[in-house]
């Protein structure tokens, strides 16, 4: 078929960070772009996942800084909390974010389709509410990853990530299947709203691609201040009572733990479910995800697929980079690869986690010969506010290059001075330029430029 003939020269598949990015970049090159999305434009970082999570992080926060304000000499009488408030907030905030993305795709001249789009052929896909078939030079698949719910008695019972934001009351008891980034953030964030949270995993550790000393850190914090744990303790079933409760029975326990809501949050899977791929002969990996080359591009060469489908870094500034790239490569004739090292990652547990670079184990099996070097500081505000938790960074130091290689914190604000000191490990400055940077005081980022 000639150029001229397709419908269009680019059809995405799915309009979230990736999907989006693309359209607008590709439409902007000049291509002819049409996009469909099922439920809602702007996908899950910014409907049901990232954004709305960091606004119930920061609403949550208020809890620690209201505590500790009687100590700056603030009398803080009474406080209460409305869940509903907060949470209206929230989605009211998620509304204008998504009519954001909905805006920047018309002014682009992206054609938007609010409907379900299936593969049909190599160029080629079904809309299937409408039943329209359209054609395209090239399709991009970004369609994202979605919760896993494992199978056990009861799951009809418990929620993901994706119904978490909605909820119509605080449960003053929760249940956490997982201890992965979703689990600790949201133990951080019910904990701190008062609720009584009870992590559970199928391991023995939490977020387990993180350095051991940041994990025994967050585990001794959360603890006291009230969350539970129980690893090695997969889930056997959960039993609704009569009274609504629900009894999560955990395997090789005698009783159960009684919850209002469980939360199961273990891991996202690629979404491919019914998109058509194997018409168009899209190879699969073993995970169920779309296996693409260095370019994007699938085994079906007008085919192309970015973001958590492909499920390489499940992280929203990844997806964006590589729908972009993409985009410039396929119609902007530039030769854009993404560069998968040094990627600075947080989870916004409570405190916060920062980390890039390799964690202490894997850099010594990699590097050999490393210096690491520590700061384990109690930062001034909770000094001031009897607040006794301990912040924690740890920089690690190739010993034959004196290159910084990895940073690992925990601590308030982490993620936030992170972002500015990976540029300097992506960089590859070393540790002298870090000790010839005079210190930024009094700051807890000055605890970089002060290890010795
Ligand atoms: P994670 O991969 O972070 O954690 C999954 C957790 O569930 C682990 O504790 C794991 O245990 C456990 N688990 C895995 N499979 C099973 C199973 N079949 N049965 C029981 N337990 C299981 O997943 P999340 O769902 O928390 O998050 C998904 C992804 O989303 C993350 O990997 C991350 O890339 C992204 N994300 C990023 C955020 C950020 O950047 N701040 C925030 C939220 C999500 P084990 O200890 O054995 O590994």
């Amino acid at each position: 078929m000639a150029e001229q003939d397709y419908d269009y020269d680019l059809f995405v598949i799915g309009a979230g960070s990736g999907g989006v990015r693309a359209s607008r970049i590709a439409a902007g090159h000049g291509a002819r772009v049409a996009v469909a999305e099922e439920y809602r434009i702007g996908g899950t970082c910014v409907i049901r996942g990232c954004v709305p999570k960091k606004l119930l992080v920061y609403g949550s926060h208020f809890a620690e800084e209201l505590q500790d304000a009687a100590n700056y000499g603030w009398k803080v009488d009474q406080t209460s909390f409305d869940w509903p408030t907060l949470r209206d907030a929230v989605l009211r905030d998620v509304d204008r974010i998504n009519a954001g993305y909905t805006a920047t795709l018309e002014t682009h001249k992206v054609e938007r389709f609010l409907e379900r789009a299936e593969l049909t052929g190599p160029n080629s896909v079904r809309l299937t509410s409408s039943g329209r078939e359209v054609t395209a030079k090239h399709i991009l698949i970004a369609t994202g990853a979605w919760p896993v719910m494992p199978t056990f008695e009861g799951a009809e019972h418990c929620i993901t990530s994706n119904e978490v934001f909605h909820l119509e009351h605080l449960p003053k008891r929760v249940v956490i299947s997982g201890a992965g980034y979703i689990a600790m953030e949201f133990a951080g964030i019910f904990n701190a709203l008062g609720c009584q949270v009870t992590v559970v995993n199928r391991s023995e550790t939490l977020l387990r691609t993180y350095d051991q000393s940041l994990r025994d850190r967050l585990l001794q914090i959360t603890m006291a201040r009230g969350i539970q744990y129980r690893f090695n303790c997969p889930f056997d079933k959960v039993v609704k009572r009569d009274d609504g409760a629900l009894e999560v029975w955990l395997k090789g326990q005698a009783e159960p733990l009684i919850a209002d809501q469980v939360l199961v949050a273990t891991g996202r899977r690629p979404k491919i479910d019914g998109l058509g791929l194997e018409t168009a002969g899209v190879a699969l990996g073993e995970r169920g995800e779309i296996k693409v080359n260095d370019q994007a591009q699938t085994s079906c060469p007008s085919i192309y697929a970015v973001g958590d489908v492909t499920d390489r870094v499940q992280l929203t500034p990844v997806a964006i980079r590589e729908g972009h790239a993409f985009a410039d490569r396929v119609f902007g004739g530039q030769d854009v690869r993404i560069d998968y090292r040094c990627i600075p990652s947080a989870v916004f547990s409570q405190p916060p986690i920062a980390s890039v670079g390799p964690t202490e184990g894997d850099a010594r099996n990699a590097y050999g010969s490393i210096k690491v070097f520590s700061s384990d500081f109690r930062p001034m505000k909770n000094v001031f506010a009897h607040r006794p938790e301990r912040g924690l960074y740890k920089m690690i130091v190739d010993a034959s290059t004196d290159k910084v290689i990895a940073l690992h914190m925990i601590g308030p604000e982490s993620p936030e001075i992170l972002q500015a000191a990976a540029i300097a490990i992506k960089a590859g400055l070393t540790k002298a330029d870090f000790d010839a940077t005079v210190a930024l005081h009094p700051s807890m980022a000055e605890e970089l430029v002060l290890m010795r």
